[in-house]
């Protein structure tokens, strides 16, 4: 474990060693804010906070401490979370994620909170000994990455890649299976980087939790094409295993090479489409979920086309849609801004095409009986279930996660179905 890469901040004087100990025996509000990474740290989190005899409460008010893990991927999310910093300014208040990590003075500007270093949540959790109980479960395979993206803030933030070892890993997840766990979302910064840093590879990585005991699915998460275009072949065998959801997770972010080299990416619009016809031909149907930037400086409106085409060559099920927001400390931030009214504009064409094609896939689906494997309740009353495929399936009913039954698709709401039980 390198703890001195560039973006390792164990020394960081805003990181107050020893802070989660002073949270103790009180009433705690956890806010959550970001990626599935993120939400690994808070399940560790409430945990120790339990062990130290807090209560989580839902409510601020109620609460003797707040505590907000932060995000701070993009602009918008950078202004939500400072408005909640401001807002709880003067109570005893903590900050852990990304943002204290790379923007101390903008936190410091609405308040003076006590930092958690993430890396102090992943030290006290190891000496814990309990585990999240719940139906899904997140499992944190590696952190940080081998990229250098130059409009990536979380590269700043969590440094370079560090992967844990696959025996740490089928353990974990052994362990929340054991707590409960029927959908484990195995996640990193980019997962696809898994084991490069220390000889293992991610194929072997699901095959040792797909060979584990119990009902229980794996979700892999998002893997960046530069580091997956490699092992492609092996990945998407390992998308076949019982056990693991053939669901990908490939943000593209544009269709152009010129951008995707403006954005450091490291791989070609061929090389995305290599990567998507290898995993079709292994998991035919497989579901496919992308990331788009656009109004990226530079874009040019044929930039612009290009991702547009990529998205009709490729057809995903979902399109997350980015507008561009210059973040502060990256190469990318240096280059001239678009207007807003540009990139408001390319997202709403994203957003319709992604959806036209999300209907266009989910047409052959509705009306089939298909296997389906309940992982969560909604609320009471709903119940949330998944397809081989990680398609998402609501039907009424408190059902109990882990049953896994045969269920016909009746409505399509794009980005789930409505189903009965066959
Ligand atoms: S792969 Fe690129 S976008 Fe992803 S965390 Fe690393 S630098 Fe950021």
């Amino acid at each position: 474990m390198n703890r001195d890469g560039p973006g390792d901040r164990s020394g960081d004087p805003a990181a107050t060693p020893g802070a989660l100990s002073t949270l103790a025996g009180v009433r705690v509000y956890l806010r959550t804010f970001g990626c599935t990474y993120n939400a690994g740290d808070s399940w560790k989190l409430a945990e120790i906070l339990r062990a130290q005899g807090c209560n989580l409460v839902s409510d601020p008010a109620l609460a003797d401490a707040i505590v907000l893990n932060t995000c701070t991927v993009v602009g918008k999310t950078e202004r939500k979370v400072l408005r909640e910093l401001r807002r709880h300014a003067q109570r005893p208040l903590y900050v852990t994620g990304c943002m204290p990590l790379v923007q101390e003075e903008a936190i410091g500007a609405v308040c003076s909170p006590v930092t958690i270093h993430p890396r102090e949540i992943h030290d006290a959790y190891a000496k814990v000994g309990s585990v999240p109980h719940g139906p899904v479960g997140v499992v944190q395979a590696c952190r940080g990455c081998l990229g250098s993206c130059t409009y990536c803030i979380t590269r700043l933030a969590r440094g370079p890649l560090e992967s844990r070892s696959l025996r740490d890993v089928t353990r974990e997840t052994a362990r929340l299976v054991g707590a409960g766990a029927v959908e484990v979302r195995l996640t990193g910064q980019d997962l696809g980087a898994w084991g490069r840093d220390t000889g293992q590879s991610l194929a072997d990585l699901l095959r040792s939790l797909a060979a584990l005991s119990g009902r229980f699915m794996v979700r892999p998460g998002m893997m960046n094409p530069a580091t997956l275009y490699p092992v492609m072949d092996s990945i998407a065998e390992a998308f076949t295993l019982p056990k693991v959801f053939s669901s990908l997770h490939l943000p593209v972010q544009s269709g152009s090479g010129t951008i995707l080299g403006k954005m450091g990416r490291g791989y070609s619009p061929d090389q995305v489409v290599s990567i998507v016809e290898r995993f079709e031909r292994a998991a035919p149907g497989f579901l496919l979920t992308t990331d788009v930037i656009c109004g990226f400086p530079g874009e040019t409106g044929g930039d612009f086309s290009k991702t547009l085409a990529l998205l009709r060559r490729i057809r995903p099920d979902r399109v997350n849609v980015t507008r561009y927001s210059p973040r502060p400390g990256t190469p990318a931030s240096l280059e001239k801004d678009m207007p807003d009214r540009i990139k408001k504009e390319r997202s709403r064409r994203l957003r319709t095409l992604a959806e036209e094609i999300a209907r266009e896939k989910n047409a052959p689906w509705k009306g089939r009986t298909v296997p389906v494997m309940i992982t969560e309740s909604i609320r009471p009353g709903s119940s949330m279930g998944r397809t081989r495929e990680y398609r998402g399936v609501v039907l009424e009913g408190d059902l109990c996660p882990g049953t896994v039954l045969p269920v016909r698709l009746v409505e399509d709401r794009t980005y789930y179905f409505t189903g009965e039980p066959a």
